[in-house]
């Protein structure tokens, strides 16, 4: 018993309860007090917009465990509304705050673990306070907006920002009845996304009556007399809801690490090193509050998501206790796997993103790349109900390696996402997903999987088999473009100066095309069109096929001046 170790850890949700369950199992002898400045710990933050849609009925649901749990499964003491308020690095020592008595005290430890999250951003402009406006990131808060929505019978509520929660949010108060308003200050919603991706979330969102309004900076919120909220606008529109929601992101929780002189990244975030050991070494970091590798770039990343958290979790409780030598504990950086859904649709992505990439290639550190779009049904398109999913994929045009993936579909997107991104983890490359062998039965994918369609076509174009160009490269380029769909679909809507050939006819009208200028063939989502890219090249001609078809066309053409 003389070298029981103490752990704290400060924090008792997702990173926090997850090291201290670990810590326990690997030691049994150790003592654990877990810090909370909140009423619970363990709670499924991620389920919270769900309770107030109802759709999860019970609040005990997104309780995955409480501290008198904690207590007889585990033997941890978890002290629940106990704020940490100063970390004295130099005695090894935590000063805290008991909320509910107001007495302060301090706990001594050999280790300490920080898990504190991140909080909603609020930004200082006028109005921010009034009632009616509220960030969700706990239990209190969602009870606090379940009272709101009930005792004022909201009818109308805005959602200040597209991200995720601001999405499922969206999803939640459409449910009850609610109309909603989605306001982001970007052209599109899910700021993490590439901007073409999103107009299929667009079109969604529109076709289940939201409004959306996209480059709309907020900067004021105002008491109207009749009680509602305006919402001012950089625009000088304003827009009257009687609920709000600020969803505008997230910050890490730094303050007790800055005032313990812990070692703080460019991003703002804490810094650790793959064992999530911070600047001090007997104080580890996890979670939100973390700085971390970008697993493709390695460049420093913000990753707000709760697998990272958990997992750092048990990282660190691995690393404190030990793991017998065996293959010690790392953290190998985040790709930012993430899934939302949004009334019916699926939106998924792992990796990075082109607007990354791009934001990288200022430094110098942007590989070669490539992308390729397409849309494969979800699983065999003769079995009934067969749904598009709409695929974005970047590799590296040097070895093939995979960067990103992004997708969005009414069916079957995680599974192809989650596909993508074990391979990305294993530093796969287009010719792994050319190869993989997935299940298949009609009615749970095809016998060549979105997967393998993706991997196949990125090949294609490493191998020359096709060359892939992209709308925002037809402004100012002189192509022939070559639209071979059928002729009534020409008729419903078709980029301008385009010249129709039906893939059937191609061949029988092959005099009619020009020699002397590049061929840019485009279908409805870019296989027939690769399909004739393939006879005019063996014909001689100087041609390329517009990646993601007249689809990714309108998709484009949302955020571009395309022609
Ligand atoms: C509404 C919502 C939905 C989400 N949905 C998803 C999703 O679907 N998928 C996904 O991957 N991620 C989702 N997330 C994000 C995910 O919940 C977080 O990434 C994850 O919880 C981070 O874990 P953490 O331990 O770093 O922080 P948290 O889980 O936030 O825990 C930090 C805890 O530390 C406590 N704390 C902070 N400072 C102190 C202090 N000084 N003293 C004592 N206690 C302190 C806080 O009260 C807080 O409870 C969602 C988040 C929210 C808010």
């Amino acid at each position: 018993m003389t070298n029981r170790k103490k752990l704290l850890i400060i924090g008792g949700v997702a990173g926090g309860a997850s090291c201290a369950a670990r810590a326990r199992r690997l030691d049994e002898d150790a003592e654990i007090i877990v810090f909370e400045r909140g009423p619970f710990i363990s709670f499924a933050n991620c389920g919270l917009p769900y309770h107030i849609g109802k759709v999860i009925p019970r609040e005990r649901s997104l309780i995955v465990a409480s501290p008198e749990m904690f207590k007889r499964q585990l033997n941890i003491e978890v002290r629940t509304n106990n704020n940490v308020k100063y970390i004295d690095r130099k005695n090894k020592q935590i000063e805290v705050e008991n909320i509910e008595t107001g007495e302060v005290y301090k706990e001594n430890y050999d280790t300490l673990v920080l898990s504190p999250g991140a909080a909603p951003l609020k930004p200082g402009i006028e109005g921010i306070d009034l009632p009616g406006i509220f960030p969700l990131r706990t239990i209190p808060d969602m009870r606090k907006i379940i009272d709101w929505i009930e005792t004022r019978k909201v009818k109308k509520a805005a959602v200040v920002g597209g991200g995720f929660i601001g999405l499922e949010m969206t999803e939640n108060l459409k449910i009850l009845g609610i109309d909603v308003t989605i306001i982001e200050m970007l052209p599109h919603v899910m700021p993490f996304l590439d901007p073409e991706i999103t107009a299929f979330i667009h079109n969604h969102l529109k076709a289940e009556d939201i409004s959306l309004l996209l480059g709309s900076p907020v900067i004021g919120f105002k008491q109207e007399d009749n009680g509602m909220i305006a919402v001012m606008m950089k625009s000088g529109r304003t827009v009257e809801a009687d609920l709000i929601i600020l969803a505008i992101g997230v910050r890490p929780e730094t303050e007790l690490a800055k005032t313990a002189g812990l070692t703080l990244g460019k991003l703002g975030g804490i810094l650790v090193d793959d064992q999530m050991r911070t600047s001090d070494e007997h104080i580890y970091a996890v979670g939100d509050a973390v700085e971390i590798k970008n697993f493709v770039t390695n460049a420093q990343s913000l990753i707000p998501l709760a697998g990272p958290a958990n997992r750092q979790g048990r990282i660190a409780a691995d690393v404190i206790m030990g793991n017998n030598g065996v293959k010690p504990s790392r953290f190998r950086g985040s790709q930012a796997t993430m899934v939302c859904g949004v009334l019916g649709l699926t939106i998924a992505a792992s990796g990075i993103t082109e607007k990354t990439l791009n934001q990288l290639d200022k430094h110098d550190q942007c590989p070669p790349y490539e992308k390729i779009y397409l849309n494969p049904s979800h699983y065999a398109g003769y079995y009934p109900g067969a749904k598009p999913i709409a695929m974005k994929l970047i590799f590296s045009t040097e070895n093939g390696r995979i960067l990103g993936v992004q997708a969005v579909g009414k069916e079957g997107v995680e599974k192809r996402i989650d596909v993508i991104a074990s391979a990305i983890q294993h530093n796969g490359t287009v010719f792994d997903l050319e190869e993989a062998e997935l299940c298949y039965a009609p009615q749970y994918g095809s016998a060549k999987d979105p997967v393998n369609i993706a991997g196949m076509i990125a090949s294609n174009v490493l191998r020359g088999h096709t060359s892939v160009v992209h709308w925002e490269d037809l402004s100012g380029f002189d192509a022939y473009l070559l639209d071979v769909r059928d002729p009534f679909e020409f008729r419903k809507g078709h980029v301008k100066g385009a010249v129709n050939i039906p893939l059937a006819a191609l061949r029988s009208r092959i005099q009619d095309l020009p020699t002397d200028r590049e061929i840019w063939t485009y279908c409805l989502e870019g296989k027939r069109s690769y399909f004739a890219l393939r006879i005019l090249k063996q014909y001689g001609f100087k041609a390329r096929n517009i990646s993601g078809g007249y689809l990714m066309y309108l998709a484009v053409k949302q955020f571009k001046d395309i022609p």
